[in-house]
């Protein structure tokens, strides 16, 4: 499971007093290391993007990362400037 970086916490988990949604329990991400999915700047989002290809929950990960406005990382097969351009294209 990716680290959440704005939280400190991991993904999908935006505080400690917030319950872990239930998605999070199948996320094929909980399998490897945050690195990812949090590449360093400039770095490629290939792996991140195959692994969520692949996972049952990235439905729910984007929904969850737009909802709650994560602006870092892969989060449902998106990364941090897909997210923004789909932000815009639905306002
Ligand atoms: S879609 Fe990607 S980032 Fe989201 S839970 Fe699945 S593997 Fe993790």
């Amino acid at each position: 499971m990716p680290i959440n970086l704005t939280a400190g916490t991991t993904a999908g988990t935006p505080s400690a007093t917030e319950p872990s949604p239930a998605w999070q329990d199948s996320a094929l991400c909980a399998q490897t290391g945050p690195e990812f999915f949090f590449p360093a700047p400039g770095s490629s989002t290939r792996e991140a993007k195959q692994l969520c290809g692949a996972c049952p929950e990235r439905a729910a990960c984007l929904a969850y990362a737009l909802e709650h406005d994560e602006r870092f990382g892969v989060w449902g097969g998106l990364s941090e400037r897909e997210r923004l351009q789909l932000r815009r294209t639905r306002r």
